[in-house]
């Protein structure tokens, strides 16, 4: 990999995520060699993919080049790479570029979707986890009015007209609000040939209620913000099965070309430190830590992010995988690092819960902050303060800004671009 021999220790970060971005920017006064591997060569900023889905946003205005956050950076290497496996044994990682030995491990490898062993649904549906799958889904949902256009059958058109969001937690709901704004805003214009009226926006979930992690308030708030947003919300329904047109759930069928499936995440370690058959059931699939993010067992690696879960008596289940959670877990573990260094104690993490948001559509957004539970244009304010404040770059934050004031202004999104067609799975 061509990284120079140091006389330092070689830290080694797997994911420039949230989590491994941060401890990496942590790391910059350090006395460690740093290395950074990620299979990308940008960051993605996740929480809005899924305005890049429903053409709200340009896919680059919420991905940044890794390589020009560590600029400056003195003894930092990034290198663009698949990560294979770990051998902890011999401290080494083995990669599609090539092998590289560490003194500590850090593993970010962050989430995947978790189709809950459900194949046919896994082949068929849409995910949401990653900026390709963000752009696969805006070209689908265009091709799909295009094709609606001139489809000659009824059902066919009902099932390109069809979009069915599963989960509904924080994505589901906020890609719901976003495509029902589509639906009202721009659509009409767009296809003056097309009776929109006919497209549905289908938001499907088991559980009893909207947002079920966040509190009563918030989860009534959403639940009536999209019903007046027209979206149809079927709660304690499970999808079954889906062959790309007709969805089989628990109560009857959806014919539909588009599944979106946001219904949960599950960790995503790598080969080589494995995890034991009841740590992937109750965990979630993620290693698990002690409150130094060490793993049991192998003294020199480390985990943090979503792909990493330390129990404590309030949550038993590891804190929750949030980008906040992984940021404040990147910061922690580099001061432990740096007192490393120094011989000096380590610090036990301790979790500043920040609170959750989720925005439904224009003015209409929920938030539970610590000591603050708000909904309405208030929340929505908050909720693009924030996400404006956490994007990474000056210029990725003005393109942002502007797209947004230019849709309030104008009720109009301007990236409804098939530039990448999606070929279906037949
Ligand atoms: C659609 C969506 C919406 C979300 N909305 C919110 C929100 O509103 N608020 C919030 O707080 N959180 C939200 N989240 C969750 C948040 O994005 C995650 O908690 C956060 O990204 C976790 O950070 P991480 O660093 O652990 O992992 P990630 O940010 O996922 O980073 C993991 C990195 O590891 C790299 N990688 C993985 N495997 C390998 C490998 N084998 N070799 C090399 N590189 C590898 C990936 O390329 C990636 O860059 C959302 C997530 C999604 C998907």
């Amino acid at each position: 990999m061509n990284i120079p021999q140091s006389d330092k220790k070689r830290i080694v970060i797997i994911g420039g995520g949230f989590a491994g971005l941060t401890l990496g920017k942590k790391l910059r006064k350090s006395d460690y060699q740093v290395v950074l591997l990620d299979r990308n060569n940008f960051h993605t900023f996740q929480p809005l993919l899924y305005q890049v889905a429903t053409a709200g946003l340009e896919p680059d205005s919420i991905t940044y080049p890794i390589r020009k956050v560590f600029q400056k950076y003195p003894d930092f290497y990034f290198r663009m790479a698949e990560v294979d496996r770990i051998d902890a044994d011999k401290q080494c990682v083995f990669t599609n570029i090539g092998e590289l030995p560490y003194d500590y491990l850090v593993i970010a490898t962050g989430a995947k979707s978790n189709f809950f062993g459900n194949d046919q649904v896994e082949n068929y549906s849409m995910p949401m986890k990653s900026i390709r799958d963000s752009l696969d889904l805006r070209s689908l949902l265009l091709q799909n009015f295009e094709e609606a256009l001139i489809a000659n059958s009824v059902t066919e058109k009902e099932r390109l007209m069809s979009i069915v969001i599963v989960g509904a937690g924080p994505t589901g709901v906020e890609l719901s609000g976003a495509l029902a704004e589509l639906k009202s805003r721009v659509l009409p214009s767009d296809y003056p040939d097309l009776d929109i009226s006919q497209m549905r926006i289908i938001l499907v979930d088991g559980a009893d209620k909207v947002l079920p992690a966040m509190s009563g308030e918030a989860s009534k708030k959403a639940f009536e913000y999209l019903d007046k947003l027209g979206v149809e919300i079927k709660l304690n329904m499970f999808v079954k099965d889906y062959d790309g047109k007709r969805i089989h759930t628990n109560d009857g069928t959806i014919e539909s070309k588009t599944l979106i499936w946001s219904a949960g995440v599950l960790g995503n370690p790598v080969s080589g430190i494995s995890l034991s058959k009841e740590k992937k059931e109750n965990r979630a699939n993620r290693y698990e830590i002690d409150e130094f993010f060490k793993l049991k067992d192998h003294p020199n690696v480390f985990a943090i992010g979503d792909v990493a879960s330390m129990a404590t008596e309030t949550l038993p289940q590891g804190h929750p995988m949030l980008a906040s959670v992984a940021c404040q877990q990147g910061e922690y573990l580099a001061q432990n690092f740096k007192n490393l260094s120094k011989e000096k104690e380590p610090k036990p993490f301790a979790y500043n819960d920040k609170g959750a948001m989720a925005t439904i559509g224009t003015n209409k957004a929920v938030a539970d902050l610590p000591g603050l539970k708000t909904q309405g244009f208030f929340a929505w304010f908050l909720w693009m303060f924030v996400h404006l404040f956490l994007l990474i770059g000056f210029r990725n934050r003005a393109v942002a800004l502007m797209n947004w004031i230019w849709a309030y202004v104008t009720y109009d999104t301007g990236v409804r671009l098939i530039i990448r067609p999606y070929k279906r799975k037949e």
